[in-house]
């Protein structure tokens, strides 16, 4: 289970996600990386008293990583469960981070999950699990950043409940960071001025902007005795880009700001 977390709504996103979860709904949350979606999802897991199996995905991730294999051991093969699975026979939300970002072969297993069926079949030991009464599945992606071809298909977001997540309202990030951070309100509010300077040159130079993960870490390295200009740099201009006139614009956006 996860540690105390706090959470600081945004919208109607809480109530929402109560609602799918006490009709037996699967949610999918889209949204910028950085801007909050597995905070609010270990935040709910904690409000329903539930356990959260997070499952990270990524190019090579399987149907099989999910599900569970047969491993060889001192008396022979024995079945594991992936986490899938154990989420499914022991109740509890588990969460695909960056769901577009996994093998194809994932959807044959998502998709009996996310409607009324509410059923795992699993083909190499014949079983088919009813899910129980406290599962839930719940997906992340960005669409902004994959190219269209990675995008979830029309039947597979047709299965779940949607909310859409961006960086939290200015006076919320500042909450957010200073909470996070223990930075001062006012140093918040100017980082989160630089964010929003920074967030604007996006939509031509940056392929992803300024995130509140950024600017948390930011504030961090401040809190612990860094430089302000050296912790923007370090923070901030160098994660967001790899292009070297583009980290110039940045630095120049940083020294007008402190
Ligand atoms: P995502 O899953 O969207 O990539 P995260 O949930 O990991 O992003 O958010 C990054 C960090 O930003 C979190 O670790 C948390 O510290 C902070 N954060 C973002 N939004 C909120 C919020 N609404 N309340 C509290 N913390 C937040």
């Amino acid at each position: 289970m996860t540690q105390h977390c706090h959470y600081l709504s945004q919208d109607r996103e809480v109530e929402i996600f109560e609602h799918a979860a006490n009709n037996n709904l699967p949610v999918m949350i889209k949204g910028p990386t950085g801007c909050g979606k597995t905070r609010f999802v270990e935040y709910m897991a904690q409000k329903l008293n539930r356990a959260i199996y997070t499952i990270a995905c990524h190019d090579d991730l399987t149907a099989t990583d999910l599900v569970g294999r047969h491993l060889i051991g001192a008396q022979g093969t024995f079945w594991q469960d992936g986490p899938l699975t154990r989420a499914v026979r022991e109740g509890g939300i588990c969460y695909l981070d960056e769901v577009v970002e996994a093998r194809k072969d994932t959807t044959v297993v998502l998709h009996p999950l996310a409607d009324h069926r509410r059923i795992l079949p699993i083909e190499r030991t014949g079983e088919v699990l009813n899910a129980h009464p406290d599962f839930m599945l719940v997906i992340s992606y960005n669409p902004g950043y994959q190219n269209m071809l990675k995008g979830l298909k029309p039947s597979t977001r047709q299965r779940f409940v949607g909310l859409t997540f961006d960086y939290p309202e200015p006076q919320h990030e500042v909450v957010i960071i200073c909470q996070e951070s223990g930075i001062d309100k006012s140093l918040a509010t100017q980082l989160v001025s630089l964010a929003q300077a920074l967030r604007r040159l996006t939509d031509h130079d940056l392929e992803e902007a300024a995130s509140t993960r950024l600017l948390i870490y930011t504030a961090l390295m401040i809190k612990s005795g860094l430089e302000i200009k050296q912790a923007c740099y370090a923070c901030l201009a160098q994660p967001l880009t790899d292009d070297s006139q583009t980290q110039q614009a940045i630095e120049r956006l940083i020294d007008a700001s402190f």
